[in-house]
């Protein structure tokens, strides 16, 4: 059987899969939570190793390799002024040699949750992911938007309040700075599974609002949410986001647009790096 070796990069949670393309998962390994850059190429390779018998195992084939780059790889990275993309694409390409794909969590996350999940057959529709940062994705006529440099669709600097709180990016009152884990927990000083019921709708409201400026801008009739926050916040959440995107798609196109609870089954973070794998190779995640 052919598959995608995935490869799940995000700092504090990693994982390698082989994955099928109708998303069946033959085997998953784990690779130890890294503090360092260093380190997190140290533990890769070690699982790749273990990757590499897995392959042999099982008897598939290796077709291409999918990299998903989280936030917490990220934030390690920016420390150390490492190229993630570049260097995580030689390493498992080299480990593999198939060829490798590597692209943002966020659209990782989409582009599962059309190939298994909540947007399956939809052409039209964006995702939000409530993670350590805010990411997403939008997909439209079938494809994914790639933008100039690879970043459509990171819906978390979305101006969601006007003159709210600073962002890490420079900005003020992004979706980011609203409904992240990183921002909530700094913010109330506890962690993520302890919000009041006024907090969860009040984040459930700033990402209606970011979800019914991407229905009105871009005709999509459905906006897909998932991540730790939607997870915990469950459906205070989702009620107070579809409550604001009632309010705010008042245009004949936008009128209904839906707010819906991301459906990938887990691992859901080893699927969308196998859904950027299969991406590349021109397949249908
Ligand atoms: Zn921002």
């Amino acid at each position: 059987m052919e598959t995608v070796l995935a490869v799940e990069l995000d700092g504090s949670r990693n994982a390698i899969g082989l994955v099928g393309p109708d998303g069946h998962v033959v085997d998953t390994v784990h690779v130890e939570p890294v503090e360092s850059v260093p380190q997190l190429w140290e533990r890769l390779e070690e699982s790749l190793e273990v990757a590499s018998r897995r392959v042999v195992r099982h008897s598939v084939e290796v077709v291409a390799c999918g990299v998903s780059i989280g936030s917490g790889a990220g934030e390690l990275a920016g420390a150390s002024g490492a190229d993630l993309y570049r260097d995580a694409a030689t390493l498992v390409g080299h480990a593999m040699a198939s060829p490798v794909f590597v692209d943002d969590v966020g659209r990782g996350f989409t582009l599962a949750e059309r190939w298994v999940g909540a947007a399956r057959g939809l052409d039209n529709f964006a995702a939000i992911h409530l993670g350590q940062r805010v990411s997403g994705g939008v997909v439209l006529d079938g494809q994914l938007l790639d933008g100039a440099l690879g970043h459509a669709g990171r819906v978390g600097h979305m101006i969601v309040k006007p003159e709210g709180r600073r962002c890490r990016c420079g900005g003020r009152g992004c979706l980011d700075a609203e409904a992240s884990v990183g921002s909530i927990e700094s913010r109330t000083g506890r962690v993520l599974s302890e919000p009041s019921y006024e907090l969860m709708q009040q984040v459930g409201r700033m990402v209606g609002r970011a979800a019914a400026s991407i229905a009105n801008l871009l005709d999509v009739k459905v906006v897909v949410c998932g991540g730790p926050v939607a997870r915990e916040y469950a459906s205070t959440l989702f009620i107070a986001a579809q409550d604001e995107m009632h309010a705010s798609c008042q245009m004949a196109f936008s009128r209904g647009a839906r707010f819906t609870s991301a459906k990938s089954p887990e691992p859901a973070g080893v699927l969308g790096a196998a859904a950027i794998g299969w991406r590349g190779l021109g397949g249908d995640a």
